[in-house]
């Protein structure tokens, strides 16, 4: 049953996708937070996946890697960079997570002979789930973001519980409604509609919402607020404008100016503790959208950008976040262009090669030349062949020409490639997530990943989450750390094959982290006299680069891409 005297705050979607539920919850967490109430977030995802992990980044956009390993979804990210700390698996589930608890327990007799029914069981299952969250942490408030649209058949469950929540604790769960409102461009008018629409659509449910944030282009005006209020039941002081902003970590701030915390307190029946203290927030936010700080560019050779004619930049939303946070540290604005690494395999290393850019700005064929004129590249995480050698040609102009890099993951592993075809002159050196049988299997699968694989058991079985590395002295990344034991998250199943470290490391490659027993390689380098900055990671730095403590990884990387610009 509910924890006594906890309070729930649901943020549901109205009209469609897309306009920023997360943002909404994160924001309403901080800023709670800030109050000085504990706060947790919750992700509700309703796919039947039972985790983020299966899925292809370009279906469902990154997969984000909790500290304890859980693959969860991109929110997530945001939930921990707003928030600035890290989340745990109760504060994540998804349809398929609850359906697979519900059935083992049924496997089990779990329910003593009971026929076992969507409700009361699975709901009481996400009812469960939601009290253990709240429970975690020493935490006051819960804010949940249910996934999808009010309406959708796969939430309907979830918002289910809610209103059974509510029912039991009317006093401590609130709702609220992130909507959008329309200004068709014929009309020139700004609709309420669809909202009014929405919020009957919730009421079916038997849910009033108490709160209704406005999505829109330009601040919903005192006229809209007055018909939306009267049409869908909701206090005027409880519509909230959100019009567009320039970036996500602006919100909170307009939030707070508008009240909103406050607002939200007094519907909980809570006492303001304290006004929020954003300042820090503030700072950051005012140098994250400076439009007047100097540029440094850098390019992002991946290769999960392609549907349709459109660029899809939400499968590496965490390596942008982590740039954006250094970039604002060092007073400069990051500009990233996306560059597709099958397009590089495509074109000779000539000049006259370059062909012009597609509608989506992409590059398409275009020669790997072309990367001089970035500050610095990197190449993060990916899986399987397509786009691979574009990638290692990246690498080793990156290499040759001394132009800062950093490899993330995939990124390393080829890294660790490109060094030993084109320097050690082994040409056969390959992963054999590619090459089963590569004549030099300088990346190799994971001694205990090689039955999960063959047993296709691909669910949650990478090595997944937080590992501790050693750092070497007088290295790029103990100097960058400054410290000698870290902790980052992985999500891989290859990794550097030990018998080809010595020759790796006689050959010149530093291997500046390793895991305590000096087994596995964690950082490889080159020497600082040999190269600029040219360093990657067999771990996900990004996962774990915040707004007020943005990556020292990340922060040297541009640090050395900005001394390449001044010198250009
Ligand atoms: N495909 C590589 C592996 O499984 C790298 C994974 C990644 O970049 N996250 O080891």
């Amino acid at each position: 049953m509910a924890k006594e005297g906890h309070k729930y705050i649901f943020v549901l979607g109205g009209v469609m996708s897309g306009v920023g539920k997360g943002v909404v919850a994160s924001s309403l967490g901080l800023l709670l937070q800030q109050k000085g109430y504990p706060v947790n977030l919750v992700k509700i995802d309703p796919y039947l996946n039972v985790d983020a992990g299966t899925m292809n980044p370009t279906e469902h956009g990154e997969v984000f890697v909790l500290r304890s390993g859980l693959e969860t979804d991109q929110d997530m990210g945001n939930y921990e960079r707003f928030l600035g700390r890290d989340l745990t698996n109760e504060d994540y589930m998804t349809s398929g997570m609850v359906y697979q608890s519900v059935i083992e327990r049924e496997r089990a007799l779990g329910y003593g002979g009971k026929c076992v029914e969507a409700v009361p069981h699975v709901r009481d299952e996400i009812l469960a789930r939601i009290e253990a969250a709240s429970s975690y942490n020493g935490s006051r408030i819960s804010v949940i973001e249910i996934g999808g649209t009010i309406g959708d058949f796969q939430n309907a469950l979830f918002i289910e519980a809610a209103r059974v929540l509510k029912m039991q604790h009317p006093e401590d769960v609130l709702f609220v409604m992130v909507s959008y409102l329309p200004t068709p461009g014929t009309l020139g008018e700004m609709k309420t509609k669809p909202t009014q629409m929405a919020v009957r659509d919730l009421n079916s449910y038997g849910v009033q919402p108490d709160f209704i944030v406005a999505r829109s282009k330009e601040p919903v005006d005192e006229k809209r607020k007055e018909k939306l209020a009267i049409w869908c039941n909701v206090r005027k002081d409880r519509i909230i404008a959100a019009p567009d902003i320039t970036s996500i970590y602006e919100a909170p701030l307009n939030f707070e100016k508008d009240k909103l915390g406050d607002a939200v307190l007094d519907a909980l029946r809570l006492p303001e503790k304290k006004r929020a203290s954003l300042a820090a927030w503030k700072k950051f936010a005012l140098a994250a959208m400076n439009a007047k700080a100097p540029e440094v560019s850098i390019a992002i050779v991946g290769k999960y950008f392609d549907t349709g004619s459109f660029v899809l930049s939400d499968a590496y939303l965490s390596v942008i976040e982590a740039i954006k946070f250094s970039a604002a540290k060092l007073g400069r604005r990051a500009k990233i262009t996306w560059v597709n690494s099958k397009d590089l395999e495509k074109a000779k290393t000539s000049r006259s090669d370059v062909r012009p850019t597609g509608r989506s700005g992409r590059s398409r064929g275009e020669s790997v030349d072309m990367l001089a004129k970035y500050d610095g590249i990197i190449v993060p995480g990916g899986f399987g062949e397509s786009g691979i050698e574009g990638k290692i040609k990246a690498i080793r102009f990156a290499r040759e020409k001394k132009i800062p890099y950093f490899g993330l993951c995939y990124g390393m592993q080829l890294m660790v490639i490109e060094y030993a075809r084109h320097v050690l002159g082994l040409a056969g050196a390959n992963t054999t997530e590619i090459k089963k049988a590569a004549e030099h299997p300088v990346v190799d699968v994971m001694l205990e990943q090689k039955k999960h694989l063959s047993d296709n058991k691909y669910g949650g079985t990478m090595r997944l989450g937080v590992y501790p590395a050693y750092l070497k002295k007088g290295t790029l990344a103990r100097a960058a750390y400054k410290k000698e034991l870290v902790e980052e998250r992985h999500r891989h199943r290859y990794e550097i094959n030990s018998k080809y470290v010595k020759q790796l490391e006689d050959g010149g490659l530093v291997f500046s982290g390793t895991s305590p027993d000096g087994v596995l390689m964690e950082i490889a380098e080159l020497p600082r006299e040999r190269h600029p900055f040219m360093l990657g990671t067999q771990f996900h730095p990004e996962f774990n680069a915040r707004p007020l403590s943005p990556h020292p990884l990340f922060t040297e990387f541009l640090r050395a891409a900005l001394s390449r610009k001044r010198r250009k």
